[in-house]
Parts: structure tokens; C-alpha cells; sequence
């Protein structure tokens, strides 16, 4: 298949200008491009400008709300509490994790409960933001108010979201970044391997007898059959807390069925957020970071393994090739987005370098 190459900048002015025509404000288009092309150049594409036309969607049926206000339920010297009422996920949660950011240099840490928000994105974004900043911190998400995704261990069908978890910390050189979903595959990448017309990876997928698959068609076409939790009962043990500790608890939507679930992607996430400074001196914490990484990676690799990486690695490296060499993007997936940015009625010069050929 011939992927086309286009550089990030046109991808954020294409991204600004369909967010704008949505009605966004120029902070809050600015902030949703700039972290979708962001995931795009960690290598993310399920969390990058491809979901632009779900958000069209998602904003035309009036289940995303653009320049929405941020509630603050609760402001506690170590806990705020926020309710997004659907605004566009990046910016409320940039929003939260800034309030909670706040409260955490003055306390040592704070929690951050935020609930239904719109599409929250690529986790691994707040983790950078908060460790560029000397915060270390630990996110629990779920996504509900659509169809289940995941199949929790041992189940035959979706019963959870494909809620990611993620954890870093600011370390010498770049920041260790955990950022995953807790089933086998995120959906996007399904939704791209199907685009792409790839299988999945072995183990990532169920039909709709419960049977393994890697066929990502019935899953994306003809909405059939389950991700499987990563991990055994482990990975499966963390989704169901990633569905109790950033819903349950937060007072967000979950996936049970007495909640009706209207098409929309809704995100509640539980964060902590600590100052590294309040635990030590963070150059010293940042230098033992690094060793340990360092002590990781110097192992010999593994039978079938050419080195070893640790998280936030791959992203890292994808990043600085696709910075070089422009974002990868399937015909398809193309159409789709030009569509969708057309259908909110973007300026047509803001589309010009993607559709020259
Ligand atoms: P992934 O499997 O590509 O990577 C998961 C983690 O493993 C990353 O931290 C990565 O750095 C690390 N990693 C990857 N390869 C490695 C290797 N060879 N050695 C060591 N570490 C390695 O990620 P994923 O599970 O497909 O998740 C993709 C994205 O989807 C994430 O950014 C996540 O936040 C996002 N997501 C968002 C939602 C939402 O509703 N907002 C839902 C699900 C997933």
C-alpha cells in the first residue's frame, strides 16, 4: 500500500482548522492538534489526526462539546475534582493536570479526578507534560458511552473499554513513559490494521464465538467479537481497576449496563501527580532513574530479540524519524480525514498540502 508522507505542521494547520470549524476557540484547537499530531509522531496513529472524523461526529451529535468549562467539584489541598461535561478531552484534561499540577508544588502531590470528559487521547502526552515540569505521575483511565471493546480474562465477549493506564517519571536524558491500553491491542490499531487491510497480532482478538482471530474486519466493519485484555488475568486485573478507579470512583460513566451508552467516546481518568522535588534532590532522582534504565538495557538480549527498550523508547525514536521524514498516512485513512475536515467546513488552504499529490 502507498503511504504518503506529510510533514507535521500541515498536519496541525488541516487539525486547527477542522477543530476551529467545529467551533473551538484558537486555545483549544491549538491544544486538540497539537496532541493529535503529537500522537501521530510518537507513532500512535490510532490517537492522531485519524480521529478527526469521529470528533466531527461526536460534536455534530452533540455528545462533544467544544470550549466547554471545566467544573471543579472539589478543591482540596491534595485532591481537585473536575467534571468535563464532554468538552474536548486534550483540553480538559490538559486542564485538570494543570490545576492538580498547582496543587501539587504546593503540597508535594495531588489527585486529580476528572470525569466525563470527551476523548482524553494518547495518555503518555499528560505523562511528558508533567515530567518536562519535574512531576512524576500515574494515570487510570476508562472509556465508556459506546459498545464494549475488551474481553475481560476468560470472558467470551467485550465487557470494558480498552481503558489505558500510564505511569513516568522525569529521568536524565528523557523521561520513562508507560502509556498503554490494557487490552492485547488499542482498538485504533485495529481500526488501522483494518485500514491498512494488515492482520492483527496473534492473541489480540476473539470473533464473536469467543474464538481467536486475527481478522480486524468483523471488529471494526460489523462491530463483532473482543480485544482481549493484555496479560492474562494480570492485564485483565488492571483494566477492571483502570474502569473502578478512573470511573467508579471519580463519578464517571462506566460501562455496566444501567448507564445508557449513546456513541460517544467518554474518558474519566484518576491521576496522581508528585513532585519529584518534594521527594529529593530531582537531579539525583533523575540520575538513578537513568541508571536503572541504563542496568535494563544493558542486558544481553534475549533469544529472537535484537536489543532491549525501555518505555517512552519507541516513541522516542519514531518521533525524531517522522519529524525528519513527515507522519505516514494510508490512502484511506487520508480520505477519511479530508472528509471529515471538509464535512466541518475547514478552510480549504488549510487542506492544500494534503490533498496536492
Ligand atoms: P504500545 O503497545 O505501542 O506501547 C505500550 C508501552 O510499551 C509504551 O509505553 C511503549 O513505550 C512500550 N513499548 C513498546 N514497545 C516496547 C519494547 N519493544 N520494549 C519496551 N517497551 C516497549 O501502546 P498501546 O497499548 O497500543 O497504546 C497506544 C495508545 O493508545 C496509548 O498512547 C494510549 O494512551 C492510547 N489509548 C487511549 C485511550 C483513550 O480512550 N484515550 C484508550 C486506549 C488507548
Amino acid at each position: 500500500m502507498t503511504m504518503r508522507r506529510i510533514p507535521a505542521e500541515a498536519l496541525e494547520a488541516m487539525a486547527r482548522a477542522t477543530l476551529k470549524a467545529l467551533g473551538s476557540n484558537d486555545d483549544e484547537a491549538d491544544a486538540v492538534a497539537a496532541h493529535l499530531v503529537g500522537a501521530n509522531l510518537a507513532g500512535h496513529d490510532s490517537h492522531g489526526v485519524g480521529m478527526l472524523p469521529d470528533y466531527v461526529r461526536l460534536v455534530r451529535d452533540g455528545l462533544a462539546v467544544p470550549n466547554q468549562e471545566l467544573a471543579v467539584l472539589a478543591d482540596l489541598p491534595g485532591l481537585v475534582h473536575c467534571d468535563a461535561k464532554r468538552g474536548l478531552g486534550q483540553r480538559m484534561a490538559r486542564d485538570a493536570l494543570h490545576l492538580g499540577a498547582a496543587r501539587a508544588r504546593e503540597a508535594g502531590a495531588c489527585v486529580v479526578a476528572l470525569k466525563n470528559s470527551s476523548h482524553v487521547g494518547r495518555i503518555g502526552h499528560y505523562v511528558e507534560a508533567l515530567a518536562a515540569e519535574g512531576f512524576a505521575s500515574v494515570h487510570f483511565v476508562n472509556v465508556a458511552d459506546h459498545r464494549a471493546l475488551q474481553a475481560p480474562y476468560a470472558c467470551g465477549d467485550a465487557r470494558l473499554g480498552t481503558n489505558p493506564f500510564a505511569a513516568g517519571l522525569p529521568a536524565e536524558g528523557a523521561p520513562v513513559v508507560l502509556d498503554m491500553a490494557t487490552s492485547a491491542i488499542a482498538y485504533g490499531k485495529a481500526r488501522v490494521a483494518r485500514n491498512r487491510g494488515d492482520a492483527v497480532p496473534e492473541g489480540a482478538l476473539i470473533d464473536a464465538a469467543g474464538r481467536p482471530t486475527r481478522d480486524p474486519v468483523p471488529l471494526v466493519d460489523l462491530q463483532e467479537g473482543a480485544i482481549r485484555a493484555f496479560g492474562g488475568h494480570k492485564g485483565s486485573g488492571l483494566a477492571i481497576v483502570c474502569e473502578l478507579l478512573g470511573a467508579a470512583l471519580t463519578g464517571g460513566l462506566t460501562l455496566q449496563p444501567d448507564h445508557p451508552r449513546q456513541g460517544g467516546i467518554v474518558n474519566s481518568m484518576l491521576s496522581v501527580v508528585i513532585r519529584a522535588a518534594a521527594l529529593g534532590d530531582p537531579a539525583a532522582l533523575g540520575h538513578e532513574a537513568a541508571a536503572v534504565r541504563s542496568w535494563i538495557k544493558a542486558s544481553p538480549p534475549a533469544a529472537g530479540f535484537d536489543e532491549v527498550l525501555v518505555p517512552g523508547e519507541p516513541e522516542a525514536r519514531v518521533r525524531a524519524e517522522r519529524r525528519r521524514d513527515g507522519v505516514p498516512l494510508d490512502p484511506k485513512s487520508l480520505a477519511d480525514i479530508l472528509d471529515a475536515a471538509r464535512d466541518a467546513g475547514a478552510d480549504g488552504e488549510s487542506l492544500r498540502a494534503l490533498t496536492e499529490s
